[in-house]
């Protein structure tokens, strides 16, 4: 059986993986000049292969349920298992997510895969564009020219459209549009957010990073770290609320400074200090905040300590925008499961199967997004 991947990224690789463990030939197409340039980007960002936690909680992370059977077939502790095969050990943080050992490095996490699979056997071809498919042959561009290639099962692993300098330009669209395959938009997901707070304050106070605080939008809420940056705010608790925040721009999201007190608690030290900015300075509250109030509050406000206790509480930060897409860690949006079925084949072109973010589904960042593309090649080469 000749299996053709397109794209060289996390779930490309992993359904390489497994058809060639099934003994066919796999030939990988990649348009870049190296495999799993995202990869190696979110490598990076710390690097979180997948995170812990039993099955129904694992996959409650995900927007879609079809997400669930997918992920059933490839869990978390098989992707260890995995990697230990290649030789690769992990550990869990302390947030649950799971890395490679410090020693390992991402860029060895890949070479050893990419190593692995060519002593299996896969051939890749790097600066080969997929041009266009049927259900039983692929033309690719080379740099040597155009080539049609004949198949009996075509994976794309095609990636979305953030981070296009890793080759995830999503210019695969028009094609599948061309071939009446639904394609829901890509829209930002795993991104930060442009506030309306006053751009001095942002640009005085950008790369702080508020430890431990709890931001809520619309009854959700995480916690977390949330740093400013120069239009907004960014973080991973602000990552998690996106799918929220998309809902509903109009609400603001909170952030509660001291989840470690309620307000009353807060009120009770507020009141039985000298005065607010002795209080403030008790309760250990971020430099900005405190500049904050001081700037932005008038002199009754900021001697109000109701108001005070509160804000340190609820915190309301209003929301403009997204960041662009060509920003976000990943994207919802992007083939619609209307066009699939369980084996993430596609109807119209039953030989051809599609895998990794550019289906339309979308995950919090801290390893579900990779362990998403890992399941996706998994079963598709099943
Ligand atoms: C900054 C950042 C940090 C991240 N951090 C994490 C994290 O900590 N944990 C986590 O789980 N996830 C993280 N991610 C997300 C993770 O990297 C992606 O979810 C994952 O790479 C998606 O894998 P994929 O195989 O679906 O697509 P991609 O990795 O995007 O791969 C798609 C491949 O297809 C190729 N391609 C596209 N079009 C064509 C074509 N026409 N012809 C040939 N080849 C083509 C591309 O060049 C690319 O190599 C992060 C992402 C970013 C940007």
């Amino acid at each position: 059986m000749k299996t053709i991947i397109i794209g060289a990224g996390p779930a490309s690789l992993m359904a390489a993986t497994q058809a060639i463990k099934k003994g066919d030939e796999v030939l990988v197409f990649e348009k870049m000049k190296t495999a799993g340039r995202k990869f190696l980007v979110a490598g990076d960002g710390g690097f979180n292969l997948s995170h812990i936690g039993d099955f129904d909680e694992f996959v409650s992370y995900y927007s879609h349920s079809q997400m669930a059977d997918i992920i059933r077939q490839f869990t978390n502790n098989d992707l260890v298992l995995f990697l230990k095969e290649l030789g690769i050990d992990t550990f869990v943080g302390s947030s649950g997510k799971i890395f490679p050992v410090k020693e390992i490095k991402p860029a060895m996490v890949l070479n050893t895969w990419l190593t692995y699979l060519k002593k299996q056997g896969v051939q890749f071809f790097y600066h080969s564009v997929l041009e266009d498919f049927d259900n039983d042959k692929v033309i690719i561009r080379l740099a040597s020219g155009q080539e049609t290639y004949v198949f009996d099962k075509l994976i794309l692993g095609l990636g979305a459209a953030s981070w296009s300098k890793t080759g995830s330009d999503a210019a695969w669209v028009t094609l599948f549009q061309s071939k009446k395959i639904e394609v829901n938009p890509f829209v930002p997901c795993n991104a930060g957010v442009n506030v309306n707070l006053l751009e001095e304050f942002l640009h005085q106070f950008q790369g702080t990073v508020f430890k431990n605080v709890v931001v809520s939008h619309n009854g959700i809420s995480r916690k977390g770290e949330v740093v400013l940056t120069e239009y907004g705010v960014e973080g991973a608790p602000i990552y998690y609320l996106n799918p929220s925040i998309r809902k509903d721009f109009n609400l603001p999201i909170y952030i509660d400074f001291k989840q470690t007190h309620s307000e009353d608690e807060i009120l009770t030290i507020l009141i039985n200090s000298r005065n607010v900015s002795d209080g403030l300075k008790k309760l250990k509250l971020p430099t900005a905040f405190v500049f904050w109030c001081k700037q932005f509050l008038s002199k009754e406000e900021y001697n109000e300590l109701s108001l005070i206790s509160h804000l340190i509480k609820q915190f309301p930060i209003y929301i403009n925008s997204f960041r662009p897409l060509e920003e976000a860690i990943s994207c919802a949006g992007g083939v619609s499961w209307n066009e699939l079925n369980e084996k993430l084949q596609l109807k119209k072109f039953p030989a051809v199967f599609v895998v990794g973010e550019m289906v339309d589904w979308e995950a919090p960042t801290g390893g579900y997004l990779l362990q998403g593309a890992f399941s996706m090649g998994f079963v598709a080469c099943n």
